[in-house]
C-alpha cells in the first residue's frame, strides 16, 4: 500500500478522473481512522464489535470536504482556472481556501451571514479567501456563488462539481478495506446531500453486498424527508442547515437502491448523540456529524439492526467551540 500521507489521489489514482498530467494538490487527506465503538454500541442496545466511527474530522482541515477538494482543486488547476469559489456553511469554505492556497489559486467564498461556526470562518480568513457574506440561508449563498462563477470564470467547487463527488467516494473504499468487508448499514448526516451521493457511488464501484444508506437531516431542515424545500431551515447543526439540497435526487437514488432510509432527528437528539460520542468514546465531532449517530440510537432501540454498522463523523468538534459553551455550561 502507498503511504497514506500521500493523499487520496496517489492512493486511488486508478479510480479517479486524473491522468499523469493532472497536478496533484494534496494535504495528505483521507486514511482517516475507523474507530470501534463498543460503549456506544452497548448504549444503543447492539452487540460489541458492531459499531464503527469513520472520523472524518481527522482530515487536514478537519472535515471530509478535503477528499473532494483535493480532486476538484487539482482539476481546476489542470484546466487553467483563475480561481475557485463556493457557497458554504463553513467547511467547504475552509477546505477550498486551504487547497486553493496550496495550489496558488484565488478563492472566494459565499457564506450565510451569522450562520458559520467560528473555527471555519477563522480557517477561510487565515488561508486568504475573499469572504462574501450573504443574507439568508446557505441556499441563497449557493445561488450567489453560481452567479459569480458564470461572471468571473472561477470554478465552482461546491458538491455540484462532479470531481468533489469523485474524491469523496474514496471514503467508502477505505471503510471496506479497513473493515475487510462491506458494512451492513451506514449512518450519516445529510445536508446538501453530496456526501451520501459520493459514498453510494464508492460502494457501487466495489464488488459485493452494499450497505443500507441511512441518512439523517435535522428536523428543522429536513426538505428531503418532508418532500419540499424549506425556505428558512433551522437547526443547531449549522453544517446541515440547508433547505434545498443540490443532490436531492441522487440522495433519493442512494436511499432507494440501497433499501435505506432518509429520516429526521431533532436538535435534542443530535445534541444528545454528540455529547455521548464525546463522553462514551472520547470522540469530539461537530454537532452536525452526530445526526447519523442520533439516527442510529433511534433505530437501535427499535431492534431492527444487525451486522456491521458504520457511522460517518463528518467534521471535527473544534470547528465549533461556541456550541458546547452555550449548551453544556455546567
Ligand atoms: C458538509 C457537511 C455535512 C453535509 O454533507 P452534504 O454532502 O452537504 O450532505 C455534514 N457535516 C459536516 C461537518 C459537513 O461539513
Amino acid at each position: 500500500m502507498l503511504n497514506p500521507a500521500l493523499g487520496i489521489i496517489s492512493r486511488y489514482r486508478d479510480r479517479l478522473p486524473v491522468t499523469d498530467k493532472t497536478p496533484v494538490v494534496t494535504l495528505g487527506e483521507g486514511a482517516t481512522p475507523l474507530i470501534r465503538a463498543d460503549r456506544l454500541a452497548e448504549y444503543a442496545g447492539l452487540p460489541a464489535d458492531s459499531v464503527y466511527l469513520k472520523f472524518e474530522g481527522s482530515n487536514p482541515t478537519g472535515s471530509f470536504k478535503d477528499r473532494g477538494m483535493a480532486v476538484a482543486v487539482s482539476k481546476a488547476l489542470e484546466e487553467g482556472a483563475r480561481g475557485v469559489l463556493c457557497a458554504s456553511t463553513g467547511n467547504t469554505a475552509a477546505s477550498a481556501a486551504a487547497y486553493a492556497a496550496r495550489a496558488g489559486l484565488r478563492c472566494m467564498v459565499f457564506l450565510p451571514k451569522g450562520g458559520v461556526a467560528l473555527g471555519k470562518l477563522a480557517q477561510a480568513l487565515m488561508h486568504g479567501a475573499k469572504i462574501k457574506e450573504v443574507k439568508g440561508s446557505f441556499d441563497k449563498a449557493l445561488i450567489a456563488a453560481f452567479a459569480e462563477a458564470k461572471k468571473s470564470g472561477f470554478v465552482a467547487v461546491n458538491s455540484s462539481n462532479p470531481y468533489r463527488i469523485e474524491g469523496q467516494k474514496t471514503a467508502a473504499f477505505e471503510i471496506s478495506e479497513v473493515l475487510g468487508r462491506m458494512p451492513d448499514y451506514q449512518f450519516m448526516p445529510v445536508g446538501n446531500a453530496g456526501n451520501i451521493t459520493a459514498y453510494w457511488k464508492g460502494y457501487r464501484e466495489l464488488k459485493g453486498s452494499k450497505p443500507k444508506m441511512m441518512g439523517f437531516q435535522a428536523a428543522g431542515a429536513a426538505p428531503i424527508v418532508l418532500g419540499n424545500p424549506i425556505p428558512n431551515p433551522r437547526t443547531v447543526a449549522s453544517a446541515i442547515r440547508i433547505g434545498n439540497p443540490y443532490s436531492w435526487q441522487a440522495a433519493l437514488r442512494a436511499r432507494d437502491e440501497s433499501n435505506g432510509v432518509i429520516a429526521a432527528v431533532t436538535d435534542r437528539e443530535i445534541l444528545n448523540a454528540w455529547r455521548l460520542l464525546a463522553r462514551l468514546e472520547g470522540v469530539f465531532c461537530e454537532p452536525s456529524s452526530a445526526a447519523g449517530v442520533a439516527g442510529l440510537l433511534k433505530s437501535g432501540k427499535k431492534g431492527h439492526l444487525s451486522g456491521k454498522i458504520v457511522c460517518i463523523l463528518t467534521g471535527h468538534g473544534l470547528k465549533d467551540p461556541d456550541t458546547p459553551l452555550k449548551i453544556f455550561k455546567s
